[in-house]
């Protein structure tokens, strides 16, 4: 037992991370179920669609799980009501201010956990109060930090900077670097891009076959200039990327972006023009399996591992 696992009640300090089109109920119950933490996604559902796929969870459970909201979404007061009205336990925020909801999550008996790339703002949502921290180092997929700080140097420099329990994540997705990230100072890890290749993950079967087919190298960080997003090297991320190379602005290439290209990509399976978001631990990943599979093997890579450990010498 340690600090994330008493903090949410959880037999495993595994945290399944919340993810746009990927992750609904199904994957949720399924983690929760196998002892981990399951994130329902709501960035990409409508507020309707909220509360039916958190309904469905607390039907599919009876342990906890948690709703993550990218607060920059735009109906976030309607979100943030259903949570409540719905008694969600754990609430992970994530791009945006950890201040302004936080006291309303918690004066509502919500854990509330916060997603950072940097000390700073590590510090900044201990401040505000929350119950514990998500960092996510550069491996990451989907929206990222701009200062490009990768896992390995993000945790020992978080750790350093506040006292609340930490979660890792970014280029997490076996026991191996499981173990690793605890070595550095987290006391939990939040795995997105592993969980995607499980039956239960809501994204397209294409999109979870190529994920499953990456290697080294077949991601990169993109757009910057509007919001930095880890990418697979498809048509679409090409088009994007001769135009920041031209020198192109926010506006063109919003405009290149366009409109639920996201949803084309992971959730329709157009894998030329979609944008898919995706983590470099992909590379990693060679099969789609049921979610309990995925959290059990990290387990035992992790135990399995920190007894090899346990009998290094110098
Ligand atoms: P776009 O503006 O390109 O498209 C909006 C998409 O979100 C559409 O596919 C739309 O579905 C769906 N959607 C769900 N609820 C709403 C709503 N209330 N209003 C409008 N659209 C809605 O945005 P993106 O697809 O790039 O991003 C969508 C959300 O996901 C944002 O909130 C963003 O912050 C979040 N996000 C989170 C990431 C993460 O790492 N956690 C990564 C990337 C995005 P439909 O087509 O059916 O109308």
């Amino acid at each position: 037992m340690n600090r994330v696992n008493q903090l949410f009640g959880i037999q495993y300090p595994i945290i399944q991370a919340g993810m746009i089109w990927c992750s609904g109920w199904e994957l949720a119950a399924a983690v929760s179920n196998a002892g981990g933490l399951g994130i329902i996604g709501a960035g990409s559902m409508y507020p309707d669609i909220l509360r039916d796929h958190i309904r469905k969870c607390k039907a599919a459970t009876d342990k906890p799980f948690a709703v993550n909201v990218p607060l920059l979404y735009p109906d976030i007061d309607q979100h943030i009501q259903i949570i409540i009205e719905e008694k969600v336990p754990i609430v992970f925020t994530s791009a945006g201010s950890p201040k302004k909801w936080t006291p309303l999550f918690k004066s509502n008996g919500i854990k509330v956990v916060h997603v950072v790339a940097s000390s700073l703002l590590a510090l900044k949502c201990q401040e505000a109060g929350v119950d514990a921290i998500v960092a996510e180092g550069f491996e990451a997929g989907g929206h990222n930090g701009r200062e490009e700080t990768t896992t390995l140097c993000l945790i020992p420099a978080v750790r350093k900077a506040i006292a609340v329990p930490l979660i890792a994540a970014g280029g997490i997705g076996t026991g191996r670097a499981m173990l690793a990230a605890f070595a550095l100072g987290a006391e939990g890890v939040q795995i997105g891009t592993r969980f995607v290749c499980t039956h239960e993950s809501s994204a397209h079967i294409n999109f979870k076959e190529k994920v499953a087919s990456l290697k080294e190298g077949d991601t990169q960080l993109s757009m910057k200039k509007v919001v930095p997003v880890r990418l697979i090297k498809n048509d679409f991320f090409n088009a994007i990327h001769e135009a920041e190379n031209r020198g192109a602005g926010v506006e063109e290439l919003v405009q290149i972006l366009g409109r639920a290209r996201a949803k084309m990509g992971m959730y329709e399976g157009d894998m030329n023009e979609g944008e898919l978001e995706i983590g470099q631990v992909a590379a990693l990943i060679d099969g789609i399996k049921p979610a309990a599979e995925v959290v059990h093997e990290i387990v035992a890579e992790f135990e399995a591992a920190k007894a090899e450990m346990c009998n290094l010498s110098f």
